[in-house]
């Protein structure tokens, strides 16, 4: 089996794209590697009296472009390489939607469905002491990502706002509303992805009605997807999380399923059962017959195991990571069109970025002007990323990492080398 090292296949994927762009191999030093690793341990008290220790990671990969910015997640299986990965991939991120940020990211190893609501603020507000040393609006803004949610990121304001003795909103970005979040920042992923289904769609000269459309992930990014792709006049005819799966060829109900996204915990799709749905294996589920996949889930999904046997014409990556370079390989020989998560999934970090204005401006947008401006950039990053990869015959993933990496060695090189 390949390597399935998430940091490493970051760094291959940069090669690659490094390559290309001819980098002077000074820079590709630089950029290969994160500028900032801080690891945590740390105490947590139990609900039952005793005290646990918990590890917990926070990455600045680059600081060219401006503070950086990347989520925090909470899940069994982060570790180190996982979190350099995704905060290498928010560099490429940011700089692709061309936001004034370099890419950071945070991870805690816990199963926050294992925790109470009360262990949960304990080792939120612990962790978030731990590496305040490196937060601040004009330094590094984390955000939600797998296993967190605006709650959390509230109790993560309000502790920082706690040290400081007044409340600082702009720290922190997918907050509740009432207290500076974003109208339009929760579902901004899942709006990102379906418009990326949209665009592909558009170019392809197919139509959007009826076209059949495979979830796996019912999170915020899947579930949102899902619903919008629906409204659109897609058809959802497979969904899965981590507990089922579900085969519906003529199509899913998805409102009898969907309900609020800003819930903490996966397993809504458990015993769900409907005339026409099939339960399958989560592995199955990538394979369906159908016109565009979307996963939605955790990394490393789409391997050189199955890649051969995905029917879809194209992907939609909305999580982080989820084919591996082999897998990418296999696809573009098939001639299945992927497109990569530093864009299919970028449109929550540009609503993060329109948070973080409207905090430090302390002056609020509407939910229509949030998503007009949402679509504007991530539409344009997608005209942009299909022309090169046009132009140099190349797969929508190395052009998207093409103007990427240029415009964070760019930053890089104007600024020059420290002392
Ligand atoms: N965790 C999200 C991502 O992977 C959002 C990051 C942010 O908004 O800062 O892009």
């Amino acid at each position: 089996m390949s390597d399935q090292n998430p940091f490493h296949i970051a760094q291959q994927q940069f090669d690659t794209a490094a390559d290309l762009l001819g980098l002077h191999p000074n820079i590709r030093a630089v950029l290969r590697v994160p500028q900032r690793e801080l690891t945590v341990n740390f105490p947590v008290k139990l609900d039952d009296g005793s005290t646990r220790m918990f590890t917990g990671y926070r990455v600045q990969h680059n600081l060219a472009r401006g503070p950086v910015k990347g989520g925090i997640r909470y899940h069994p299986d982060v570790d180190l390489d996982e979190v350099r990965a995704l905060a290498m991939w928010m560099t490429w991120k940011c700089a692709l939607v061309n936001i004034p940020y370099g890419g950071a990211k945070g991870g805690v190893i816990v199963d926050p469905k294992q925790l109470s609501m009360g262990e949960l603020e304990r080792l939120t507000r612990r962790f978030a002491t731990e590496i305040s040393v490196l937060l601040g609006p004009e330094r590094d803004i984390p955000a939600p990502d797998v296993g967190t949610n605006a709650q959390v990121m509230a109790w993560i304001m309000d502790t920082i706002s706690m040290h400081r003795g007044y409340t600082v909103p702009a720290v922190i970005t997918g907050k509740p509303i009432n207290i500076g979040g974003s109208l339009g920042r929760v579902e901004a992923t899942g709006r990102g992805v379906s418009l990326m289904v949209r665009e592909v769609a558009r170019h392809l000269g197919r139509d959007l009605a009826g076209l059949r459309v495979v979830v796996q992930g019912f999170g915020n990014v899947g579930s949102t997807a899902a619903a919008l792709l629906a409204q659109m006049g897609c058809q959802v005819v497979g969904v899965a999380d981590a507990t089922s799966a579900y085969s519906c060829p003529a199509g899913l109900d998805l409102d009898a399923l969907r309900t609020s996204s800003d819930r903490q915990t996966v397993g809504l799709l458990e015993g769900y059962s409907a005339p026409g749905c099939a339960h399958i294996t989560g592995p199955a589920l990538l394979e369906l017959d159908c016109d565009v996949l979307i996963p939605a889930a955790l990394g490393n999904q789409i391997t050189e195991h199955n890649a051969g046997r995905i029917k879809a014409q194209f992907i939609v990556e909305g999580a982080n990571g989820p084919t591996t370079p082999d897998a990418d390989r296999i696809l573009a020989e098939r001639g299945v069109l992927v497109v990569p998560d530093i864009l299919a999934n970028a449109g929550g970090v540009i609503v993060s970025y329109f948070e973080w204005v409207q905090g430090l401006q302390e002056f609020f947008w509407d939910e229509r002007d949030v998503n007009d401006k949402l679509e504007r950039i991530i539409v344009g990053a997608f005209a942009q990323v299909w022309t090169l990869a046009q132009a140099r015959q190349v797969p929508l993933r190395i052009a998207a990492y093409l103007l990427a990496v240029q415009r964070v060695a760019d930053a890089n090189i104007t600024r020059g080398v420290y002392p």
